[in-house]
């Protein structure tokens, strides 16, 4: 065998450059849907994201259950279609995505590998071009329009131009670099470290009621460095795994400050998986932890928008005449560390997202999709779950596809209601519900 020989490489001064019809940034659910939608609407579309992988929380916080894609009630139909059809018709032919009850709703299940594998075979076959491992660090703006985004690569810098961008970082980035005024809660929403577990006795913790392993945690946790009391363990597709959601983080908006968060909530995965082994060995005694999610951050700022969802709104089921987007997912507010704060909403409730909630009212040609658009921190505390988060990215593509050298903020609003119109009235006759729900066969609420 010939070894390989070697060659001299040195720095150049080169930017490497893109452009495209639409840029996104942020490959999390709102992301997502937004590329693909985008793409299947005829516009070439890049996809920027931080991460060396694609996937947002989605993938690499291990977040692991769908919420808010049904309405509420007992026999609940799906309410937000677009690109989530093929995932879920997908990953549930393949044993990768279940539901069950939960909230007076319907939760979906998923296997985080297999979600990452359908984005990363839908982005090579729609060819959407991704770039990983970019952090946008600047925008480059004329009056109202952004012209180009300004990203640091391990390879060197990168400018992406494009006629429109679709903002679903989760942190509203594009507004925070263009320098304008964002919102944010006054008190800390806090973040989790999700966590696997592998080599569990499933069949007990399925068997085990919530409240068996909440007392366990109000009782020793405090010894087991635990600082949250509440939470969820979910079976996963795969045999012996269990998903943890059961930790508190703090999101301070600082590198030193997150990274100092998520060693702690990952010392809180530690302890916690040690409690269950000393309280409920016969589940536990063999399970060690698969993964640790990368942090995993709720909500930080949010944009100033043409509107803004307000909890009196979301309470009431007030019906905007711009709605694009709607959930029925109660209001999950996590400002204390030891517990959670619900408002679950009733069988007919529904609360909708106007499409004025996702345009920053400084600029023309940016929409906002995902956990940062405006909303009071505890309306969002709702619509941030990742079915609305897919309804946004479906309403922002056919903006963007709209909009060509215009303005968001003069978009056909009832033609873009139009094309998203299955997403705005409800389909209580899902024949694919209906089968998922039945094979399943729990109709006991879970949460
Ligand atoms: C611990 C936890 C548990 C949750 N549980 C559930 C649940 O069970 N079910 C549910 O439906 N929802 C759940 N949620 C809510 C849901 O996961 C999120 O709100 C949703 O994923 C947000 O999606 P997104 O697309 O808006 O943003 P994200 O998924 O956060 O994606 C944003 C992306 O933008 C990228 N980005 C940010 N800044 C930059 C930059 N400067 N340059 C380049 N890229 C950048 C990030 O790397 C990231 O990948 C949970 C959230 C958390 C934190």
């Amino acid at each position: 065998m010939q070894h390989p020989g070697m060659q001299t490489v040195r720095r150049t001064s080169q930017q490497q450059r893109l452009a495209a019809d639409l840029c996104v940034v942020g490959s999390g659910a709102a992301g997502l849907s937004a590329a693909l939608e985008a793409r299947a609407l005829g516009q070439s579309v890049v996809i920027v994201d931080a991460a060396p992988q694609l996937g947002g929380q989605a993938v690499n916080s291990a977040i692991g259950t769908i919420c808010g894609l049904y309405a509420n009630g007992p026999s609940p139909g799906r309410v937000t279609h677009g690109v989530m059809d093929p995932l879920l018709a997908e990953m549930t032919a393949n044993g990768q995505a279940t539901a069950r009850r939960a909230r007076n709703t319907l939760i979906v299940d998923y296997a985080i590998n297999g979600w990452m594998r359908w984005v990363e075979r839908q982005i090579l076959d729609t060819d959407v071009m991704p770039v990983t491992g970019a952090v946008l660090r600047g925008v480059e703006r004329q009056d109202r329009r952004i012209t180009a985004l300004q990203l640091a690569t391990r390879w060197g810098d990168m400018v992406i131009e494009a006629e429109s961008f679709v903002d679903a970082s989760g942190d509203a980035v594009l507004s925070w670099l263009a320098g304008l005024p964002l919102n944010q809660s006054d008190t800390d929403i806090h973040g989790t470290i999700m966590a696997v577990f592998e080599g569990v006795d499933t069949d007990i913790v399925n068997e085990m009621p919530r409240e068996t392993y909440h007392a366990a945690m109000r009782a020793r946790g405090a010894e087991f460095g635990l600082v949250r009391h509440d939470g969820f363990l979910f079976p996963q597709a795969e045999a012996g795994k269990v998903l943890a959601n059961m930790t508190h983080i703090e999101t301070p908006q600082d590198p030193v400050g997150l990274a100092r968060a998520g060693m702690k909530g990952r010392a809180q995965v530690d302890g916690l998986l040690a409690l269950f082994k000393a309280e409920f060995p016969e589940a536990f005694g063999n399970a060690r932890v698969a993964t640790y999610g990368q942090p995993g951050i709720r909500q930080t700022r949010t944009i100033q928008g043409r509107s803004r969802i307000t909890v009196e709104g979301v309470r009431a089921g007030h019906r905007p005449d711009d709605a694009i987007a709607r959930c029925s997912w109660p209001i999950e507010l996590h400002t204390e560390m030891a517990d959670t704060h619900w408002e679950v909403f009733g069988d007919d409730h529904m609360h909708w997202i106007p499409f004025g909630a996702m345009v920053p009212e400084g600029l023309d040609n940016v929409v906002t999709a995902g956990r940062c658009i405006d909303a009071e921190p505890a309306a969002l505390a709702s619509v941030r779950v990742m079915g609305p988060c897919f309804a946004m990215g479906r309403a922002a593509a056919n903006a963007a596809a709209q909009v060509g050298a215009g303005s968001f903020h003069q978009i056909d609003v009832a033609a873009l209601q139009a094309a998203v119109a299955d997403n705005l009235s409800l389909t209580k006759d899902d024949p694919w519900t209906a089968g998922f729900v039945s094979e399943r066969g729990r109709e006991a609420d879970g949460a």
